[in-house]
């Protein structure tokens, strides 16, 4: 299988190097040259487990990484999970469920993809005799769940920047617990945008890039969406037969990433009645599904930290499909987003998205209503996915909300809302252990010299 930068203006690659290079040289994001039709497996991977299916899914993408290596790698980045269906689909009322995906070593939904793509780079250090250094700036949970991914493997090492004083405090302890001497936290002075403004300048010093061989940790990356359309497949094939093609998977979403995967498997003839994007105050998302304008907002900081964004950076893929898969459409589009801010698409075609939007404000009271209601307790992102839910859900359809964090990572809104501080034995851990940061300046040139010092190779 090939894979094509959205944007056409990169020639089309291999699994393996398309996941190494991450954004496409062209600015493009990769995408595969057509997408499989599962429909007529469905039947076949019914039985499987978690790791079997997503297995079985993959190796139809990954066509250059012989199956019995596949299958090892997929193997190896589930067994750190702390449920034994990887997954659980929980039923909370009629019509309705939840679908858990923090069971992971982070307890956030990134752990699916992340862990499988530490596997990845592993892998391909192990083969291609070469090391990598992966580098990273977080706000929160991709950098947790990327430095997960990464600890103890040979030949790689991993640096993530985040701003010193402004993570939370298990965010951090996550990041600068591990133990593992190829983890390097780095806490920057200053803010998330000074830390994101000294790693775009080090990524754009082309000799300093190759000599590390660096790679970067970001959402656009395509393993990161192939390894989330599985536990859509595996959610879908847990309901009741004559559910399935009646859902609507319900969202929380920042990048973008993670609805985008669900979208996909239904273009891969798997029969899923629609999606909505759930999105929290930081509304562009939610604006563009409502009016077909796709226009640049600011950042508002908010109680559902990891969907907090200005733009969506994995849309571009969807506007691909959007205009016909023509890469000179994509172009114009993203130009004229980039040049003005905005971008109103004249015949929008929402396909079967829908949309939501929660401000701060609602957030609290949705985590004491579904407490309330079913007994259950979600976390700030997971809230977003429950506004506009009514006791005992949609008659109309079936509902699988996805739920994207333990609430145990946000104790003090979970608190607030309900009196109660949620634990998990993880988290509690961590508490005990030594936190070894390393403090720099928010310079390029003090970062640059803290790699040349500590990078692998
Ligand atoms: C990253 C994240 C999201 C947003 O996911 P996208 O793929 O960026 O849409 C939602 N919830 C949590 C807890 C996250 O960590």
């Amino acid at each position: 299988m090939n894979y094509l930068s959205t944007r056409g203006q990169t020639p089309a690659l291999g699994f393996s190097d398309a996941v190494a290079t991450g954004l496409a040289p062209d600015g493009g994001l990769f995408l595969p040259e057509q997408l499989p039709d599962y429909a007529g497996e469905l039947a076949r991977f019914e039985r499987l487990d978690y790791a079997g299916l997503c297995f079985e899914f993959l190796r139809g993408f990954a066509t250059d990484i012989p199956p019995k290596v596949l299958r090892s790698l997929v193997a190896r980045s589930y067994t750190k999970f702390d449920h034994p269906a990887i997954a659980p689909l929980k039923p909370l009322a009629k019509n309705l469920y939840v679908l858990e995906l923090f069971h992971g070593p982070t307890l956030a939904f990134k752990d699916f993809a992340l862990q499988l793509l530490g596997n990845l780079y592993a892998h391909q250090c192990e083969v291609r005799h070469e090391t990598i250094n992966v580098l990273g700036a977080t706000s929160g949970d991709t950098g947790a769940a990327a430095i997960h991914g990464l600890i103890g493997r040979p030949g790689t090492a991993i640096f993530i920047l985040y701003p010193d004083g402004r993570v939370s405090p298990l965010q951090e302890r996550q990041m600068a617990c591990t133990g593992a001497d190829n983890v390097f936290a780095l806490a920057v002075d200053g803010t998330f945008d000074d830390a994101q403004a000294a790693l775009k300048e080090i990524f754009a010093d082309q000799k300093f890039r190759m000599r590390h061989r660096l790679s970067a940790v970001n959402s656009i990356n395509l393993a990161r969406v192939l390894a989330q359309c599985v536990y859509y497949l595996y959610a879908w094939m847990r309901l009741p037969t004559a559910e399935r093609s009646n859902v609507e998977f319900v969202v929380p979403t920042g990048n973008f990433g993670n609805v985008l995967a669900g979208w996909m498997l239904q273009k891969m003839g798997v029969p899923i009645r629609g999606f909505r994007v759930a999105t929290n105050q930081n509304d562009i998302l939610y604006r563009l599904f409502s009016t077909g304008e796709y226009r640049m907002g600011e950042v508002h900081p908010s109680l559902a930290p990891s969907m907090d964004i200005q733009v969506a950076s994995n849309f571009e893929r969807f506007i691909y499909f959007a205009v016909g898969r023509d890469p000179a459409k994509v172009r114009h589009v993203m130009d004229t987003f980039k040049r003005t801010g905005r971008y109103k698409f004249e015949k929008f075609n929402r396909d079967s998205f829908t949309a939501s939007c929660t401000t701060d404000a609602e957030i609290r009271g949705i985590i004491q209503r579904v407490h309330r209601d079913y007994g259950y307790v979600v976390d700030p992102h997971t809230a977003c996915g429950f506004k506009d839910i009514g006791v005992g859900g949609d008659p109309d359809r079936v509902q699988i909300v996805l739920s994207t964090a333990s609430p145990a990572k946000f104790p003090d809104t979970i608190k607030e809302a309900i009196g109660t501080e949620p634990t998990h034995p993880a988290l509690e851990a961590l508490k005990s252990k030594r936190i070894v940061k390393h403090l720099l300046k928010a310079s390029p040139a003090a970062i640059r010299a803290f790699i040349d010092t500590h990078a692998v190779g």
